[in-house]
């Protein structure tokens, strides 16, 4: 028999009730600081217990949407790097020696911190970066994912047994971790890349050493502070994840040259990462180089118009088209080029531009001014290499400071020297192909290879796409677009995007050493291929 509702139980639930109905805080710059632990006048060097830097030399941090200081944030020099890599150096002792599962967990706890602070971390990339909310919490989500994977994986690095050729022997391969990890990472993921690069290092066994960009200190300093209490709280040492926030001319310098990092993974400019790849080859270091894109969807005639619209707004729109995936061509099949182009110009012209921390933003400001002359630049070459501007073009300052653009289309030829190029901002370049062939050759004619996508219902043209003879990119779709990755797969890309992998897939083998072991249980040496040596 159904019980019979108690009056006692009832004002529990309305008690709950107006909680849920009152209206969530804004997201204002003193809570997100007050939950990340931030605050106005902050130090540049961290390696577990107190921030500390004495290079007396300042870094500002600003809203890029309106200009206003965020924080000063003093540089971590020199002698404040010996100091971090030191406690690197020794924590990497311990920690490689606590077996894989046990790093896991404390990963694990890691992921479950993120989860806890996701909204607040997430803003703080909205307010740092400029990114707009969705994206900046779909960055941290990012994070939780890569703990998530790592956390599997510290069950199942492994590594295989094999056939020996000698009688009574044993041969197998072991991975053991490799020291400290140097990261160094650009603006436009100020939190992911990091964890990328950390969550997998850390189950390898390694320690981590950042260098986060310059432009977005204070989500550094934020993910740091939340890495901090979870290895405090497990009763680690002090060195396992650290920070220096110093110019890329001083300590970023000091990094690429130092011995004592076996590896650096390098994301950024592809002018930066010829020079940082140039100076660990040189000291035959190893290096994972994650560089720029300049990613193209191909739109069949035999597409789905409709996927492939909302695909090509995100790609070229998302994150004020500062993603290393951004799309930055679309080659139209003629037949389709009209109608796909009409329509794309009509979602431009209701993409509501705006402070990146408003829910109804859809794009928000570029990083810096000097991002801005960037795209002005690309427009004036644009145009004088024969382009046409379909759309946008203009600068704006809805908040007084010159940082945001319009999302711009220009139709132009992919030889353009222009098109050839990264900018790093909202320009989308269009053009017309009549045949696969030439849309194949234009899309794989450009210098870089990171992201790429054709949208056809042809099995036979996606298939081609995937082929040998298809695209030369890291990454390659069907009916999905260029931009935005699962952690699950390896990313990277190919020619001037530096053929570095990271993330999912067998990615952890680079944090690692690789060691070829041959045990002998016979009693008897067997020398290889047969060679015989008696005295
Ligand atoms: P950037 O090359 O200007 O800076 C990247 C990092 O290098 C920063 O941390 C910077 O401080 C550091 N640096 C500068 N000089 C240095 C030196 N001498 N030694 C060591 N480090 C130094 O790049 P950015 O403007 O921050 O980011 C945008 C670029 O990054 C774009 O080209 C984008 O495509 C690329 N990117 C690539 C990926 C990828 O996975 N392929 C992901 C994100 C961004």
């Amino acid at each position: 028999m159904a019980k019979k509702t108690t009056k006692k139980a009832q004002p529990a639930l309305t008690k709950a009730q107006p909680a849920l109905t009152k209206a969530q805080p804004a997201l204002t710059k003193a809570r997100i600081f007050k939950e990340l632990g931030l605050s106005a006048r902050l130090k540049g060097a961290n390696c577990g217990g107190e921030w500390f830097a004495s290079s007396g030399d300042w870094l500002d941090s600003r809203n890029p949407a309106t200009g206003e200081l965020l924080a000063r944030i003093e540089q971590a020099d020199n002698a404040d790097y010996a100091k971090v890599m030191k406690a690197a150096k020794e924590s990497f002792l311990a920690w490689r020696m606590l077996p894989a599962p046990r790093r896991g967990e404390v990963i694990r706890q890691f992921g479950d911190a993120l989860r806890a602070k996701k909204d607040m971390l997430g803003a703080l990339v909205s307010l740092e970066m400029g990114k707009i909310l969705t994206e900046g919490q779909g960055e941290v989500q990012e994070m939780i994912d890569i703990c998530d994977y790592a956390v599997g994986l510290s069950r199942t690095l492994s590594g295989p047994t094999l056939q020996s050729e000698r009688p009574k022997h044993r041969m197998m391969e072991q991975w053991h971790p490799l020291g400290v990890v140097g990261v160094i990472s650009a603006f436009n993921f100020p939190v992911a890349v990091w964890a990328w690069n950390s969550a997998l290092a850390w189950v390898c066994g390694d320690s981590v050493l950042w260098k986060p960009s310059s432009k977005t200190p204070l989500c550094a300093i934020a993910c740091q502070n939340i890495a901090n209490e979870v290895f405090q709280a497990n009763g680690l040492p002090a060195g396992l994840t650290c920070v220096v926030i110093g110019k890329g001319s001083s300590v970023g310098e000091v990094m690429i040259n130092d011995h004592d990092l076996p590896l650096i993974s390098f994301t950024g400019s592809t002018k930066m990462g010829r020079r940082i790849g140039g100076v660990i080859g040189e000291r035959l270091g190893r290096s994972i180089l994650e560089l720029g894109g300049n990613n193209a969807i191909i739109i069949s005639d035999k597409a789905d118009l409709t996927c492939a619209l909302a695909s090509s707004f995100f790609g070229a729109v998302g994150t004020a088209g500062q993603r290393c995936t951004s799309t930055r061509r679309l080659i139209i099949h003629e037949k389709v080029y009209a109608t796909f182009l009409q329509k794309l110009i009509a979602n431009y012209k209701r993409v509501r531009i705006g402070d990146p921390l408003d829910p109804a933003t859809l794009m928000g400001p570029l990083i810096d001014e000097g991002a801005v002359a960037d795209f002005e630049k690309a427009i004036v070459a644009a145009k004088k290499q024969g382009g046409k501007v379909l759309y946008g073009g203009k600068v704006l300052k809805p908040f007084g400071v010159p940082t945001f653009v319009e999302p711009t289309i220009i139709e132009l030829k992919n030889e353009a020297e222009i098109v050839q190029t990264e900018t790093f901002a909202p320009i989308l370049y269009v053009m017309k192909y009549k045949k696969l062939t030439d849309a194949i050759a234009m899309h794989n004619g450009v210098p870089q290879g990171l992201s790429s996508s054709i949208y056809t219902d042809s099995l036979a043209e996606g298939e081609r796409f995937l082929s040998a003879e298809g695209s030369d990119c890291g990454i390659a779709n069907i009916n999905i677009g260029t931009s935005g990755a699962e952690i699950g797969g390896a990313f990277g890309g190919e020619k001037e995007t530096g053929g570095g992998r990271e993330s999912g897939s067998d990615c952890w083998k680079t944090y690692m050493r690789r060691q070829t072991n041959t045990i002998n249980w016979g009693g008897e040496i067997h020398l290889a291929q047969g060679v015989e040596f008696h005295p």
